[in-house]
């Protein structure tokens, strides 16, 4: 193998990319600049303790690429010189109830506890589960950084190309149809998000969330993500607070609605009141590439010379740096590891 087209320019594809031109290979990314990017509308989170991520094998995917994440953004920074915000300072989970039983990777904290590690919550907030493994990295940054470090790399990037077809011959991807003509390489890798369902006939799906920023005052105490009940606030190194996240299906919907607005305020108000008073900096949305069952579709399907990396939901920010190693391994060593066969988008075969 000793060329590959990969046709999607956000965390995964890039991600890929880069591992996979550092084993030699010469990588084309195809990227449709126009269509949102659910990896810049992210809030950066790297948070699998905190999302109580159930699934075992999925739980399991985003540790190993949590435990990846100090290697990987000291790889880019040494590819780049660039710093990427990546804060791994823990992420804090006020509850309103009394806590019962446990949660993985998490520290209870009683209000007293609480109150020495964070002011000015909400007075009727009891305690808190503390994950200490949990962080952020501010995603835009990231997405800077890995776009300089392809390019310095010499992975090429085709900013204006879209792919239309997959076109298929005698069990090979034979060529793309873009628009800007036909396009041939010997592998193929899929890694076009939300996008996916364009293409090949697989159950991905757009899940839309709305997210906004407010400006933090200088003297704001607020330096760790603060996870609560369908809502976060996410610190930025810069003073921004971003808030996060509506989860809605509601397809390609554009835009930011009141209603996903106020939702999200109220909400966020109601665990840290004195946010009523900082300004609105900007309000976004961006649609998340979901499955089925939360997990994304890693591996081979239906042609010998292609491989998805798609459907990574609400965590593809955190599983970057694991999909870009099982995929590279997969395509350079033909390594099919335990891990990354649980993710085979065979399993939904026939559900598109
Ligand atoms: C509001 C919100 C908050 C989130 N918060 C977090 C978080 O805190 N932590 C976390 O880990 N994850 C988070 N996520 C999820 C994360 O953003 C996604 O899982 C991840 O960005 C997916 O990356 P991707 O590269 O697969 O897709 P994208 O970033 O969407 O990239 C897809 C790429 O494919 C290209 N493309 C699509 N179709 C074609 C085509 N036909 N031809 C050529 N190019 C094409 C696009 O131009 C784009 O470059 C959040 C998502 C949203 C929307």
């Amino acid at each position: 193998m000793s060329e590959v087209i990969v046709i999607g320019g956000g965390v995964i594809g890039l991600a890929i990319s880069i591992e996979l031109r550092l084993k030699g290979i010469d990588v084309k990314i195809l990227r449709k600049k126009e269509l949102k990017m659910a990896s810049l509308a992210a809030a950066g989170m790297l948070a699998p303790h905190a999302e109580k991520i159930a699934l075992d094998s999925l739980f399991c995917l985003c540790q190993n690429s949590l435990n990846l994440y100090p290697q990987w953004i000291a790889k880019l920074k040494n590819i780049t010189g660039k710093d990427v915000g990546y804060l791994p300072t823990g992420i804090i989970a006020p509850t309103f109830e009394v806590s019962t039983g446990g949660s993985v990777g998490g520290i209870w904290w009683d209000r007293s506890q609480l109150e020495d590690q964070q002011g000015n919550l909400a007075q009727d907030i009891t305690g808190a589960w503390w994950y200490p493994e949990d962080g952020q990295v501010n995603n835009r940054l990231l997405i800077e950084s890995l776009n300089q470090a392809a390019l310095n790399l010499g992975v090429k990037i085709e900013e204006d190309i879209q792919v239309l077809f997959i076109e298929e011959k005698a069990g090979k991807v034979k060529q793309l149809i873009t628009s800007a003509g036909e396009i041939s390489s010997q592998c193929y890798i899929l890694a076009n998000g939300a996008y996916a369902r364009e293409l090949i006939d697989l159950p991905v799906r757009p899940v839309k969330g709305q997210m906004l920023a407010l400006q933090m005052p200088k003297d704001s105490p607020l330096t760790r993500v603060i996870f609560g009940d369908s809502v976060y606030l996410v610190p930025r190194a810069d003073g921004r607070l971003f808030i996060g996240a509506t989860v809605e299906d509601v397809g390609w919907s554009d835009g930011n609605s009141a209603d996903g607005i106020r939702l999200l305020l109220e909400r966020a108000i109601r665990l840290y009141p004195p946010l009523r008073d900082y300004p609105i900096q900007e309000m976004w949305w961006g649609f998340r590439p979901a499955t089925p069952d939360e997990a994304p579709l890693l591996g081979g399907y239906f042609a010998e010379n292609l491989i998805l990396a798609l459907g990574h939901y609400r965590n593809g920010i955190l599983l970057a740096p694991i999909t870009g190693q099982l995929i590279c391994d997969l395509l350079v060593e033909g390594k099919k590891e335990t891990l990354i066969q649980e993710f085979s988008p065979h399993r939904f075969v026939g559900k598109g």
